[in-house]
């Protein structure tokens, strides 16, 4: 059976995977050697200049780090793939390669973090022109694209809010003046949606999330056609934010579970979303697959399940998160998400700690909320845990 035809819970565990490796060893071995060797002179040269296939050096390429590449190359449906040391790896090394002076790219103002300091910060001083719209504004979005660019960076859902943007719509206005699409479907995975199925050229995600799942291991991965991965490969050789063979070795052993433990984190995500929004305690509830979330409509239509990430309002204001938080005991207080164990953090420390309130305010952004990262436990636990800590703050 053609490895692109594999259903997603198949692909998890076997793309990649299906040939024979070394002394027939049934999982993908850590090949942790720098270098390689060859014997025939003319074989070495026709490696090194990419006319046959094999490795050369560990920053360029290596044997468990290609396994990796091509499980997330057939997760996606990509033409090809390549792997960075971090999420951020992936996202800084595709916009320096893609952008330089005088070029233009537009976003949104939702990215994560770390995109978002690049937009502010480094990309600029590079003079290149970013423009950030307000997130789920695509007329706005659509116009800014319009009057002329090379890059269009998307991200959907967003943090913390769980916004959605339309790829597929804006993809469409992209292409039209002929820019790039990239999509951080981080928070998605591939088992939830594929941004190159619905018009992006590039897809990107920080595996240290979904990804690896069990928050052991970083990493980044890029996916797309050859011609453009091949631009953004070329620039990290170069700039050496290469993934090594132990973490690649841990993501693939986390991706072997990846639609089981997503499938059961979309499940709970939603009860638990369902169970706060009708709680007394709670302000508000964020997650795309409520129907009252203004982006359901949009999520519904290009993904087949809404993730494992939610965030919350309390009523009250950051006092309140202070006095729930330390209650809870299914958790850990930590900044990432996407792990088999349940992790929980205000923006106001996390993923917003640079901004001032006003500032969060303006992206929508309550002081009094939470973001919850639902891990693979069983869900009734995680309720009950979420229920004695809200009781014990009601007044
Ligand atoms: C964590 C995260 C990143 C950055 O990934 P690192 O592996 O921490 O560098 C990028 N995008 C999103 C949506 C993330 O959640």
């Amino acid at each position: 059976m053609s490895e692109s035809k594999l259903k997603k819970g198949t692909a998890s565990v076997w793309a990649g995977e299906t040939g024979r490796f070394l002394s027939g060893a049934t999982t993908a071995p850590i090949v942790n050697s720098v270098a390689f060797a060859y014997e025939d002179l003319d074989e070495w040269y026709a490696v090194a200049t990419g006319k046959s296939e094999g490795h050369i050096y560990s920053r360029n390429t290596n044997p468990t780090v290609h396994v990796l590449e091509e499980k997330i190359r057939l997760l996606e449906g990509a033409e090809a793939a390549t792997s960075f040391a971090t999420g951020m790896g992936a996202i800084s090394n595709t916009l320096f390669s893609l952008l330089g002076p005088g070029k233009r790219v537009v976003s949104i103002k939702d990215t994560y973090g770390g995109a978002s300091r690049l937009f502010l910060d480094f990309l600029p001083a590079y003079g290149i022109k970013v423009t950030l719209c307000e997130t789920t504004n695509h007329e706005e979005i659509e116009a800014e694209i319009a009057k002329g660019c090379d890059v269009v960076y998307l991200e959907t859902p967003t943090n913390p809010t769980l916004k959605v943007v339309d790829i597929t719509r804006l993809s469409l206005a992209a292409h039209q003046v002929g820019a790039v699409v990239v999509v951080d479907n981080t928070f998605a995975t591939p088992i939830n949606q594929n941004p190159l199925s619905l018009g992006a050229d590039l897809v990107i995600h920080s595996a240290t999330k979904f990804l690896c799942g069990h928050s052991d291991a970083m990493g980044g991965l890029l996916c797309g056609n050859v011609e453009l991965v091949k631009k953004v490969y070329q620039f990290r050789e170069i700039n050496g934010a290469s993934l090594q063979a132990d973490p690649a070795y841990m993501i693939l052993r986390g991706m072997k579970t990846l639609e089981l433990r997503i499938e059961r984190q979309n499940a709970s995500a939603l009860k638990i979303a369902k169970h706060l929004m009708a709680h007394p305690a709670i302000e508000n509830v964020f997650y795309p697959g409520l129907k009252s979330h203004p982006g359901h409509d949009i999520a519904r239509s290009q993904m087949s399940g809404f993730g494992g990430v939610m965030s919350f309002a309390l009523k009250g204001n950051y006092d309140m998160v202070k006095a729930f938080l330390p209650k809870l005991q299914l958790v850990h207080l930590a900044a990432s998400l996407g792990s088999v164990s349940t992790l929980a953090g205000p923006p106001r420390t996390t993923s917003h700690v640079e901004l001032t309130e006003e500032q969060r305010a303006l992206l929508g952004i309550p002081e009094s909320l939470i973001r919850y990262s639902v891990g693979i436990e069983n869900v009734e636990d995680l309720i009950a845990d979420l229920d004695q800590a809200l009781s014990s703050i009601i007044p």
